[in-house]
């Protein structure tokens, strides 16, 4: 259900917003394609990235996306602990980059947040994050066959997509990133990427916005279906050159279309 309450697309005040968050005070920033954002639709747009990621599968009961501040760069929006297809407004948390909660809140939050603090510490260009265990891209994670760009709207995969190990970083771990040391490690592996695939678990996907981001996440698991698919069909594999992939590179809106569609399908 998309509310029509405090803020339109426009970052304009249009009406009164019931929930705990929107309580809180009322900023404005300039976000990433130069329209006013404030921290009322930044959640909105949060909690509609959360529906999205879970109606196209890229998330399940498990993995999480977040949001940078809008004008506090050294804070994040992530849900608390529970399903993505079930975040609400008020399960927002507001985090440190430390991931410590700074919002006056008992209430549980993921085990694995430190990726988040640790890949906006070390990526300041970085907006939006997503963690998923998505099934399409664990055959690439845990084997030696390099995820590459098969077409157009996964052209950013073309840039390479490292595979973060965690036992270099931890040695015998249950797989999940519990701590800052183990999320700095991994967001060194990330680099200046848009993906690290992780070992035996899954990935991180980054973007300068949350609508970018869930593209890249949604168009990651498409890439990485089609090349599962090509290589049963035999032969070479040709995708997406580093060359063509640079032409595409620069629109802050490239999967506006498809983020207005995706937040009409889940309702909001
Ligand atoms: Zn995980």
């Amino acid at each position: 259900m998309r509310h029509t309450g405090p803020v339109n697309r426009r970052g304009f005040i249009v009406g009164a917003f019931g929930v705990s968050l929107a309580t809180a005070r009322f900023v404005f920033a300039q976000g990433a394609a130069g329209a006013l954002v404030s921290e009322r639709q930044i959640v909105d747009d949060l909690v509609a990235a959360n529906l999205i990621l879970a109606a196209e599968g890229v998330l399940d009961a498990m993995g999480h996306v977040s949001v940078r501040h809008p004008t506090r760069p050294d804070r994040y929006f992530l849900a608390r602990s529970m399903a993505p297809a079930l975040v609400t407004a008020d399960d927002i948390i507001e985090y440190d980059l430390d991931s410590m909660a700074v919002t006056a809140s008992a209430r549980n939050g993921y085990l694995e947040r430190f990726i988040h603090g640790e890949t906006y510490r070390a990526r300041p260009d970085v907006r939006a994050v997503v963690h998923c265990h998505t099934p399409s891209l664990i055959p690439f994670a845990s084997s030696t066959v390099p995820l590459r760009a098969m077409y157009h709207m996964a052209a950013f995969v073309a840039a390479g997509v490292p595979v973060w190990d965690i036992a270099a970083a931890g040695g015998v771990t249950d797989l999940l990133v519990r701590d800052g040391k183990l999320a700095r490690s991994l967001a060194g592996s990330l680099g200046d990427r848009a993906t690290v695939l992780m070992r035996g678990h899954g990935a991180v996907v980054v973007a300068d916005s949350l609508p970018n981001v869930v593209g890249r996440s949604v168009y990651l698991d498409v890439n990485a279906k089609a090349q599962t698919q090509a290589m049963a069909l035999g032969g070479v594999i040709r995708g997406v050159t580093p060359e063509e992939a640079k032409m595409r590179m620069g629109d802050p809106n490239e999967y506006a279309r498809a983020w207005e569609l995706w937040r009409r399908k889940v309702g909001k």
